[in-house]
């Protein structure tokens, strides 16, 4: 059986970012049953990338044939999810997710002692705070006080009116992220002197994704971390980073998936570039997938469960920044009956 579900996530708060704004997040969710073993999946498509609900559920459909295949055949199975699923990565992520859940919880153990990784030795997420005006930032950052490190969404004219307003309730590690809203390398390097003694932690895609050499410019000029984003999707976007970044921001919607992002790791860590893993406004189906890699990363933001109120599925939480594991098998995630129906539109 494959079940696809379009579920719509209503946003705690509105959530801005340099792109654009809303108020609910259409993701699908798909669940499979094989052998008595039931797993899940989780597309969240990203408009950024031309992704959306409804061609994304096209796209899951063609993967059908995975009801035929030898799971246990991951590797090959990868290779034929790519040949088939060619557009909507975010589509790739749901089916990926849904073998490596399945295999997992064939074995009864999580996905990362799969992987022979631990949960124990994990950084603590940081806490997003999207673009708003600057009373409601201040009051967003005072009600999530148990966060230890936020991450800011920047990238507008008020930026440094933002980062000056949350310097007076906090003296916490912040991590900028400007969705590549500062259009050229001068903006961007006013930003960044203006950033340099407020306790900022790194900044993510300072300047569009067709911009690496004038973020490589920037990375010249300044001493704190620049991380890729937008500018990386999978591994083959790898190479061209290690001029112009310190790390690379992995998200399962972009790479296609765990398996994906493993590789993507892989070679990151070849050309000590250090890992971030990040998620889009995700369920905990998505989430507590990503968390099954967390122990790789230096730095993690995978807080997109947090910032929705009707989450179907409960699965990894958060307690003072710090990754609470289910230790349920395979991603760990168990569907919340009573609330999953009531999503589906
Ligand atoms: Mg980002």
């Amino acid at each position: 059986m494959l079940e696809i579900s379009r579920v719509r996530l209503q946003l705690e708060n509105q959530w801005t970012i340099s792109r654009n704004s809303s108020y609910y997040k259409d993701n699908v969710i798909v669940k499979f049953e094989k052998d008595g073993i039931v797993a899940y999946g989780e597309a969240a498509p990203n408009n950024r990338y031309g992704e959306d609900a409804d061609k994304t559920i096209d796209e899951i459909e063609k993967a059908s044939f995975l009801l035929e295949e030898d799971l246990f055949q991951y590797i090959s199975l990868k290779k034929k999810i790519d040949k088939t699923i060619k557009k909507q990565n975010c589509a790739k992520a749901a089916i990926d997710m849904v073998v490596m859940d399945w295999i997992a919880k064939f074995y009864n153990i999580t996905l990362y002692q799969y992987f022979g990784l631990d949960s124990a030795h994990v950084p603590a997420t940081s806490f997003s705070i999207g673009i708003d005006r600057p009373e409601m930032i201040k009051e967003k950052i005072q009600q999530a006080y148990e966060y230890p490190i936020f991450k800011v969404k920047l990238g507008q004219k008020n930026d440094e009116e933002i980062i000056n307003v949350i310097r007076t309730v906090t003296q916490k590690p912040i991590r900028v992220d400007a969705n590549e809203g500062w259009k050229n390398k001068e903006t961007a390097a006013k930003k960044i002197d203006f950033l340099l003694d407020k306790n900022i932690e790194l900044i993510e895609q300072p300047l569009p994704s067709n911009m690496n050499e004038e973020t490589a410019w920037l990375k010249d000029r300044f001493d704190i971390p620049l991380i890729a984003d937008e500018s990386v999707n999978t591994t083959k976007d790898i190479p061209d980073l290690r001029e112009p970044f310190d790390g690379i921001n992995i998200k399962l919607m972009k790479s296609g998936g765990i398996l994906e992002a493993l590789k993507m790791i892989h070679l990151a860590q070849t050309f000590d570039l250090d890992i971030m893993l990040g998620c889009m406004i995700e369920t905990s189906v998505a989430i507590s997938a990503a968390a099954q890699l967390a122990s790789y990363a230096r730095w993690i933001d995978l807080d997109g469960n947090l910032l929705i109120n009707n989450d179907p599925f409960s699965g990894v939480t958060v307690e003072a920044g710090k990754l609470v594991y289910s230790e349920k098998p395979g991603l760990g995630i168990e569907e919340l009956q009573n609330n999953v129906n009531r999503l589906h539109i």
